[in-house]
């Protein structure tokens, strides 16, 4: 189906970072982010093992167990979790390959909400605005205290539709 509609900017960029989150070899997250100054797109990445390092493609998987405190039916839960410490986050990447000077005020738009670790580098990376589309509840109360401490702009995407055929559900 051809659209001459032209795509906002917002859309723009989270549909690049979803092209960057499928370079992803991580079976259980796939994760990308850019960072965008004005208009102008200064770098892009996604959830890795460090180059080099066998990916979870190869290796599998490294699993840790976490427990995590969550509501159900109003009730708090200890709920057994397993995460994958393999990859480097793609927000982490994308500031280990960027510039700080290029940071300065700039935007970074990723495919899920940051993690706590990710959020805490963000808030120290010169950036002023994350936008996201998927939420990451885990984190979320504390990333979003963070946020409004550092005055840094926190917006989820309202309407927008992953590229057709990219987007997984992503397990967390
Ligand atoms: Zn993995
Ligand atoms: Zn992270």
């Amino acid at each position: 189906m051809s659209t001459s509609i032209r795509k906002d900017w917002d859309t723009y960029f989270m549909d690049i970072a979803f092209m960057a989150a499928t370079r992803s070899q991580c079976p259980r997250r796939h994760v990308g982010a850019v960072l965008v100054q004005g208009k102008k797109l200064l770098g892009s990445a996604y959830n890795g093992a460090p180059m080099g390092v066998p990916d979870c493609s190869e290796a599998g998987c490294m699993l840790v167990e976490e427990f995590e405190v969550k509501q159900v039916d109003g009730q708090e839960q200890m709920v057994r979790k397993e995460r994958c410490i393999r990859t480097i986050h793609a927000e982490q990447n994308l500031l280990l390959f960027t510039d700080r000077k290029d940071r300065e005020g700039s935007t970074v738009y990723v495919t899920d909400q940051p993690c706590w670790t990710c959020a805490n580098m963000l808030a120290n990376s010169g950036i002023t605005e994350i936008v996201y589309l998927r939420t990451y509840p885990k984190d979320s109360d504390k990333v979003v205290n963070l946020m409004q401490h550092k005055g840094i702009t926190f917006r989820q995407l309202e309407s927008y539709q992953p590229p057709a055929g990219i987007a997984e559900a992503s397990p967390k």
